[in-house]
């Protein structure tokens, strides 16, 4: 039988479910996790416990139990699967799927590059970010009570108290949890990597290994916002080095107070970016004051009349002064975005699971339901030309 169309609402249709999971990238899934099963008893295809995650993402349930009472009572959802696992069934294979981390991995490799070729512009452009926070399942006040004894054991060994920034109208302040770090595409706002760390970590020492995950996956980032938080000379210097563009906004460091990021100046004004040499890494400055001549040669009244200069947090090779690197950097919305609909409509959060192993699987399930689902509906629904 082949579907046409999958609806865009119910993002849930059982439809489109069993078109997923018949798709060559999670067929491959299926397999390689079918292949590990070799002893035991049998139990559940694999086939329907992976459905029962995206199930659970894409009806945004928190909790196992839940999504399998509503298989078990959802007849064109159990066709789709092709049984109602149980909630065993899905714990035991979340623990599976914790220890074969691989298998995922390798999906997400088959996802991104099925989703590149539908979709070439997929991860050209990015914005890293930690993208809000995720509250841990978790009580994570020292004290048990007010004036009362310190709190001994912590049910989520792994959160930690962060620092939440501002943004638009929502305050900043701290929470007890986990944040995901992200590296989303700024053109299509779908994730390209990501990882889940506990909120205290910075999120400027995940940049670097952020690109270096989204290459392993076989993308090739040609540009990559960031925040303020990002500005340093080893993240400017580490981007550069996997041939991508940084495009980070200046923090008020001492050589920026002393001006040393100000383009050169002369007589006749300050100077304008003239271009960019990407294999020996220099920007091209020159005087503004340029007099036609013959020939549609320029005659300048400075001598020398341009400079080079070695590409640097302070002088990158996409400068700060250029519409291009304006437009680039509003890109770093996409972030946001992102994170608001794992949120809001796969549920990322609120979690009910404890400890960054789990909680790391739960936001990759969650992932692996938006790709699969935009893979599915860039299939379906060919874009308009
Ligand atoms: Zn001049």
């Amino acid at each position: 039988m082949v579907i046409q169309t999958v609806p865009r609402r119910p993002i849930g249709a059982a439809a489109s479910l069993s078109i997923i999971l018949d798709s060559p990238e999670l067929q491959g899934l299926i397999d390689n996790l079918e292949a590990l099963r070799s002893t035991g008893r049998r139990g559940y295809p694999i086939r329907s416990l992976i459905g029962a995650c995206l199930v659970k993402s894409r009806y945004a349930i928190p909790t196992w139990s839940r999504t399998t009472a509503l298989i078990a009572d959802h007849a064109a959802l159990q066709s789709a699967l092709g049984s109602a696992p149980s909630v065993h069934a899905c714990y035991r294979f979340a623990r599976k799927l914790r220890q074969n981390s691989p298998a995922l991995e390798a999906c997400f490799t088959a996802l991104a590059a099925s989703l590149r070729a539908e979709l070439p512009n997929y991860g050209q452009d990015i914005a890293i970010d930690a993208s809000d926070i995720m509250p841990a399942y978790a009580n994570g006040q020292r004290y048990l009570s007010k004036n009362g004894p310190l709190r001994e054991r912590y049910s989520d060994p792994d959160a930690s108290w962060g620092h939440r920034s501002a943004i638009s109208t929502r305050a900043a302040g701290s929470f007890y949890g986990h944040k995901l770090q992200a590296a989303v595409c700024a053109r299509t706002d779908l994730p390209v990597a990501w990882r889940v760390e506990t909120a205290r970590d910075h999120e400027a020492s995940f940049a670097i290994p952020l690109l270096d995950a989204a290459r392993q996956r076989g993308f090739a980032p040609q540009t990559c916002v960031m925040d303020l938080g990002y500005d340093t000379d080893a993240i400017h210097a580490g981007v550069e080095e996997r041939g991508c563009r940084p495009i980070i906004p200046l923090k008020q460091t001492a050589t920026v107070k002393r001006g040393d990021h100000r383009p050169p100046t002369c007589e006749h004004g300050t100077w304008v970016f003239a271009g960019a040499d990407l294999k020996r890494k220099r920007t091209k400055w020159r005087c503004p004051h340029a007099a036609p001549a013959s020939k549609g040669q320029l005659r300048f009244a400075c001598s020398p009349a341009s400079v080079w200069i070695k590409a640097s947090r302070l002088h990158p090779l996409i400068p700060r002064q250029t519409k291009r690197w304006g437009d680039l950097y509003r890109g770093r919305g996409a972030v946001e975005r992102c994170f608001g609909r794992l949120k809001h409509e796969y549920a990322l959060t609120p979690l009910r699971t404890r400890g960054l192993e789990r909680v790391r699987l739960h936001a990759d399930l969650t992932i692996l339901a938006t790709l699969a689902q935009a893979l599915a509906r860039v299939r379906t629904i060919p874009l308009a030309a």
